[in-house]
C-alpha cells in the first residue's frame, strides 16, 4: 500500500471545539461524565489525533522544487499553525542568512536537554547540502506537513521521538537557482548549485569547517546530539531500476555493541520497510572496473563527510542517494518513504537505540585503541539481488564516438556480492591527554564548537611529553576544497621536555568525544587538522644558518666542545666529499648541536602519556 496515495481526511485536530462538561446529577449522570471525560482524554493523546488538512502545497508532481524563500515560508507557515512545531535559527551561513532548524516536538518542548531527559530520541534530517539534489527538501516538507496533521496516524511516532529538520543546509547554493545546473539531470525544472556562497562543497567541510554553514551545523549537532541522522542526496554514475539507494555509516566504525545493532537490526529493518512500499531500496551502487556484476561496495566515509562526522559521536547516520535518472516526483516520494521508515523505526526501537548508544559512548571513554584507517575485506561479502542494465561500449548519439554506458534494452537481474565489511589498517594508542598551545586558535575554536572538554593550564610549565616529527609527507598539487592537503605522512615520535604556557589547552581523553579528538588531533587521521593544513607553519624552519655568518659561532662551539670537535674531525678524515664541502660541514655542526631548530617539523600538539606529569 502506498500511504502517499491515500486521500487526506479534512478534519484539523487543532481546530476541534473545546468540550464543555455538563453538570448532571445521579448515577446515569456520572456515567455520562465518565464517558465524555474518556472521550476527551483519548482524543487528546497523540495516537488518537484526527487527521488535519494539508497546510502547505508542494509542486514536485509538476517537476518543481520550491525556492529558498518558499521553503522557509512553508516551514514558517507550519510553525504558526502547529504549536508542536518551531522554526529555530542557528548562526549565519556564508550567504549571510541564518541556518534554520525546524523542530517537531509533540510535548511542545524545544529544549534538547529536557527532551533527552524525558527519554525521547532525536532524529536530525539534513537537506540541500547539494541544492541541485533537492528531493529531500521536498520530501522533508511533505513529511513535516503529514506528521503534524497526523496523516495515516503518523503522529504516534512523536510520542517518544522528536524530529529536527534542516530545511536547506547550503543556503548560498540554494539561492543560486538555475535550469542550467546538473548536466545529467532533467528534473526538476530548476534547482540550486553544488557549491556554497564560498564555492565550497559542504559535504567535505564537516571537520575543517571553512564555512559558517559547517560551524552552525556543528553547533546544532552538538547541542541536539541526535540519535539518528539522515543527509539527503541524489546520484548518477550507475543505471538500474531503483529510485532510492542508501549509504549507512560504515557499521565497523561503531563500538561492537552499536555496530551489531546497526548492521543486524536497524539497516535490514529499513530495507524491509522500504520493500513494503512502492520504492524498494538497495545499497548505493558503488562498483569497480565498470562491472557492477562483480559486486558493489559500501564506501569508506571519512569525517569530512556528514556520515563520517556523525559516526564519531555514535550517531546512527545515513545518506539517501536518489537516482537522478528517475523522475523528480518519484525521487521525492521515495525519499519521503525513507524518512517515514527511519522515524518509524526510531520510534519502535527507541529504548534499544538509547541503551546501545549509551553503552557505545561508555565504550568510547574506555577504549584505548582507535582505528585511523580501514580497508574493505574483499574475502567477505553478502549477496544481494540487483536489477540493472547491461553495461556496454556504445556509440554516442552526440559525438558519434565510442563511450561507456548502459543499454536500457538489456535489463538483467542477478545475485551480486555486496562488500560491506572493513578492517582497521592503522591503529593508534590514545594518550592520557593532548596538549595544544593556545597559539593554534583556529583549531581550538573548532574543538570548542564541537563541545570538547578541555581546560587551560593555570601556570607556565615544562612537561615531558611525546611529540611527533614529520619525517615525510606529500601535498596535493591541485587545490581540493580550498586546501593543498597532506598525504603519505611519515612520523617519528620522541619524548621531549617542552615549554607550555598558562592558557594552553589540555584535552583529557576521558570523554564521549574521544573518537573525534583522536581522529582530528592525530596527524595521520584521515581528515585530521594537520592534513587540512591547520598546522602548516610547523613545517617551516624560522631559524637557519648562513655559510658565512655561522662560521664565527661554529668555531666557538668547536672550541668549547672538544668531544664534538673530535667527532667532526673524524668525519672529515673518513669522508672525502664531506671534507671538501664547506656547506655540508657547517650543516653537520648546525644539525647536531643545540643550534638545530627543534621546532622545525615538530607537530605542536603533544601527547601526555603519564598523567602525573601535569
Ligand atoms: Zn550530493
Amino acid at each position: 500500500m502506498n500511504y502517499n496515495k491515500l486521500l487526506p481526511i479534512t478534519i484539523n485536530y487543532n481546530k476541534l471545539p473545546t468540550y464543555a462538561i455538563p453538570i448532571v446529577i445521579g448515577t446515569a449522570g456520572k456515567l455520562l461524565i465518565t464517558i465524555i471525560l474518556f472521550t476527551i482524554i483519548t482524543s487528546c493523546t497523540s495516537e488518537h489525533k484526527k487527521t488535519g488538512e494539508a497546510i502547505i502545497q508542494l509542486s514536485y508532481e509538476d517537476d518543481i522544487t520550491p525556492s529558498y524563500y518558499e521553503i522557509i515560508e512553508m516551514y514558517k507557515k507550519l510553525a504558526v499553525h502547529y504549536p508542536e512545531a518551531k522554526l529555530l535559527e542557528y548562526g549565519k551561513t556564508d550567504a549571510g542568512k541564518p541556518l534554520h532548524l525546524f523542530v517537531i516536538s509533540s510535548d511542545k518542548d524545544f529544549n534538547p536537554v529536557s527532551i533527552r531527559k524525558n527519554n525521547k530520541r532525536i532524529v536530525l534530517i539534513n537537506n540541500g547540502i547539494h541544492p541541485g539534489e533537492p528531493c529531500g527538501i521536498d520530501a522533508s516538507l511533505q513529511f513535516a506537513d503529514d506528521i503534524l496533521r497526523n496523516k495515516n496516524g503518523m503522529a504516534k511516532y512523536l510520542k517518544n521521538t522528536v524530529v529536527c529538520i534542516i530545511p536547506v543546509y547550503n543556503v548560498g547554493g540554494c539561492l543560486n537557482r538555475s535550469a542550467w545546473h546538473r548536466t545529467g539531470q532533467t528534473s526538476p525544472k530548476e534547482c540550486g548549485y553544488r557549491g556554497n556562497a564560498k564555492n565550497l562543497d559542504l559535504n567535505r567541510d564537516f571537520v575543517k569547517m571553512d564555512t559558517e554553514n559547517a560551524k552552525a551545523f556543528a553547533t546544532i549537532f552538538r547541542k541536539w546530539k541526535p540519535d539518528v541522522f539522515l543527509d539527503t542526496h541524489t546520484t548518477n554514475g550507475s543505471e538500474h531500476k531503483y529510485t532510492i539507494t542508501l549509504i549507512p555509516v560504515q557499521p565497523d566504525y561503531f563500538p561492537k555493541v552499536l555496530s551489531d545493532f546497526f548492521r543486524n537490526k536497524m539497516i535490514p529493518a529499513l530495507y524491509e520497510k522500504m520493500a513494503e512500499g512502492d520504492y524498494e531500496m538497495i545499497p548505493y551502487v558503488s562498483y569497480r572496473n565498470r562491472s557492477v556484476k562483480k559486486g558493489i561496495y559500501l564506501d569508506v566515509q571519512t569525517p569530512r563527510f556528514s556520515t563520517g562526522y556523525v559516526s564519531l559521536f555514535n550517531t546512527l547516520g545515513f545518506m539517501t542517494e536518489n537516482h537522478v535518472y528517475k523522475n523528480f516526483s518519484d525521487r521525492v516520494k521515495s525519499a519521503n518513504n525513507f524518512i517515514r521508515a527511519l522515524v518509524e523505526f526510531t520510534s519502535e526501537n527507541g529504548e534499544e537505540i538509547s541503551k546501545k548508544r549509551k553503552l557505545a559512548n561508555q565504550e568510547l571513554i574506555r577504549q584505548t585503541e582507535f582505528a585511523l584507517d580501514y580497508a574493505v575485506d574483499t574475502n567477505r561479502f553478502d549477496t544481494i539481488t540487483y536489477r540493472g542494465y547491461e553495461a556496454e561500449i556504445g556509440i554516442s548519439p552526440v559525438t558519434g564516438v565510442e563511450r561507456f554506458g548502459f543499454n536500457k534494452n538489456k535489463a538483467f537481474e542477478a545475485e551480486i556480492p555486496f562488500y560491506q565489511y572493513y578492517y582497521p589498517t592503522k591503529i593508534i594508542i590514545k594518550p592520557e591527554m593532548y596538549i595544544i598551545p593556545q597559539a593554534w586558535s583556529e583549531v581550538i575554536d573548532r574543538l570548542k564548537i564541537n563541545d570538547i572538554e578541555m581546560f587551560p593550564l593555570s601556570k607556565d610549565t615544562i612537561l615531558e611529553v611525546e611529540v611527533y616529527y614529520f619525517v615525510d609527507h606529500e601535498n596535493s598539487i591541485r587545490a581540493y576544497n580550498g586546501h593543498h592537503s597532506h598525504r603519505n605522512i611519515k612520523l617519528h615520535p620522541e619524548m621531549q621536555k617542552v615549554q607550555f604556557f598558562e592558557g594552553d589547552y589540555v584535552i583529557p581523553l576521558n570523554q564521549e568525544s574521544n573518537k573525534y579528538i583522536v581522529e582530528l588531533l592525530e596527524p595521520e587521521g584521515h581528515d585530521s587538522f594537520f592534513r587540512w593544513n591547520f598546522f602548516d607553519p610547523c613545517l617551516e624552519s624560522r631559524e637557519y644558518f648562513s655559510s658565512y655568518g655561522f662560521e664565527g659561532n661554529a668555531q666557538k662551539y668547536l672550541d668549547k666542545h672538544p668531544e664534538f670537535k673530535a667527532k667532526f674531525e673524524k668525519k672529515k678524515k673518513e669522508d672525502k666529499e664531506f671534507a671538501s664541502n664547506h656547506r655540508a660541514q657547517l650543516g653537520y655542526i648546525y644539525y647536531n648541536t643545540e643550534w638545530a631548530d627543534e621546532r622545525h617539523n615538530r607537530y605542536p600538539v603533544a601527547r601526555i602519556i603519564k598523567i602525573d606529569d601535569l
